[in-house]
Order: structure tokens, then sequence, then C-alpha cells
């Protein structure tokens, strides 16, 4: 059994921009190693957005030495960025991008969904890059709703975004081992994952309550996270579940980071700045 090092009940929120109000539900400042390979997990509403003339969103802005990996679950993100990608992330889609060396970008909530309002639900993940990829080309993977295989389990469903569930594999190309699994349950649906050994481990309720190891509740908004031994864990749904698992094998390498800019060096953060305020990115 993978034992339940905390669960993150009530976190304050604040906006980045104007559109996304999230709630960072862990973060290397506050979590540093136990986290790794991710850096950072922003969960994005559900909030509800009045119709509008202008799109809503964050301008452009750097990053730096990490990947960030968006998925929408209601409302739309559009996205353009210095590596010439553009593009709008729908719901139960998701976006992989590579900052590495890095990109400026913008995120601005979709014409049509600015247009029509509606519930926005998003989660950006950031996982870290090891020393030897951090200054490599900026990439960018689109991954659309049939590219993500479902596995059907009982009473819900698995979709493997990346990783490998039980020997269906995600479309996402992790520079480092990660699993990214988005399950629903219904209610009563039973689900036990297999988890390497050693890989850190969280599971991110959207929608709840769920039951884990049979003992502790997680609900809607809360995270549970895992100590790194162990590599088996219980979860039954108790109400109608929406879950994001993230896991992964851990990157042993110090970390130094400033905003956008997550590096191993205090030195790297501020050629990241010096390169960022001479126009290099
Ligand atoms: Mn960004």
């Amino acid at each position: 059994m993978k034992k339940i090092a905390k669960i993150t009940r009530k976190e304050n929120g604040h906006w980045v921009g104007d559109g996304f109000p999230v709630r960072t539900l862990f973060s290397y400042h506050h979590d540093g190693a136990a986290v790794s390979p991710f850096l950072l997990l922003d969960y994005a509403g559900p909030l509800e957005f009045a119709p509008a003339d202008a799109p809503r969103g964050v301008g452009f802005h750097p990053h730096r030495g990490f990947e960030t990996v968006t998925i929408a679950y209601q409302g739309e993100v559009d996205h353009r960025d210095t590596a010439g990608h553009s593009g709008t992330i729908r719901p139960g889609e998701v976006q992989w991008m590579t900052a590495a060396r890095g990109v400026l970008h913008e995120e601005m909530h979709s014409a049509e969904f600015t247009r029509k309002g509606g519930v926005f639900e998003a989660v950006q993940l950031w996982v870290n890059l090891p020393a030897a990829d951090k200054m490599t080309d900026p990439r960018y993977q689109a991954l659309t709703l049939d590219t993500i295989p479902v596995v059907p389990v009982d009473g819900g469903t698995v979709r493997v975004i990346a990783g490998d569930y039980h020997g269906t594999k995600g479309p996402a190309h992790s520079v480092t081992p990660v699993n990214l699994w988005d399950i629903a349950l219904k209610a009563g649906g039973k689900l036990a994952l297999n988890v390497p050994a050693g890989h850190s481990a969280m599971l991110l309720a959207m929608r709840g309550p769920v039951r884990i190891n049979g003992q502790e509740i997680a609900g809607s908004g809360e995270l549970a996270q895992f100590e790194p031994n162990g590599t088996h864990i219980d979860i039954e749904a108790v109400g109608d579940a929406a879950l994001l698992f993230m896991g992964g094998e851990p990157i042993g390498e110090p970390i130094a980071g400033y905003g956008p800019f997550v590096m191993n060096t205090q030195a790297e953060i501020e050629q990241a700045i010096a390169d960022f305020e001479t126009g290099k990115f």
C-alpha cells in the first residue's frame, strides 16, 4: 500500500491574469523533492464567467527550464507562443509544452468561450526537466481527444494522457518517466492503481468525494499526496468522481526557481532574467 503523506484541503486562491482563478495545490516551494518530477499544480475553477467582449487570460510571459501541461475540462484556452505554435485547447484536450530554453506565450479564453460565457475549469501542471534538457529547443504537443486512449474500468474510465496504465500507453512524450491518468468514476466505482516503487504520486479530486486506501476521504478540490514507498493505491468513489493522478520518477537534482524560470542554480536564474530582459526569448 502506498500511504498518504498528506491531504491538502483548503488553499487560498489567486488569479493568473484575469482569466484563471487558481488554487496552487502543490509546489516545489513548499513540497520540495516530494513532488518531483513535478513542480507545481494549479487547479483553475470551476467558475462561471459572464459573456464578454474582450478575452480574459494572461498576456505574453516567459518560461524556461520545464514543461507546462494544460488540461481543459470546461471552457476553452487559446494560446500562442514565440516558437510559432498556436491553437485552442478544448474540453478533454491537453497541451504539453516543453519550454526548455525558453518561449514567450499567451494563454487566453477562446473567442467563442469569451462571447458565450460559461463555466471554466482547467488544470496546469509544471513538469521539471533534468539539467541536460533544460536548454534544448522548445517543443509542443497538442493532444486531441482522439489521441488519448480511454480504458474502461469498474464504474468508469481512465484516460491515459502519459505513461502506462495496465499496458495502455498515453500519447504524451515526457522527458523522464511520468504517469498522467484522467479518471472518471461513478459513485460506488472502485479502482486499484499500480504505481512504480519510488515514484512520487498525487491525486487531485476535482469532483468527489473519494475514499483512498479504505480510510481517508478527499473531497472536491482536494489533493492527496502519497509517500514514495509502496506501489498500490485503492480508490472508491463515494460520489460521482473526477480525478487526476500524477506520478513520476523523481529528478534528483537541485532546484533554483524564480517565477516562470526553474533551473538548477541561482546563476542560471540570473542568466534567464538577463536573457529575458535583453529579448533573447
Ligand atoms: Mn504560461
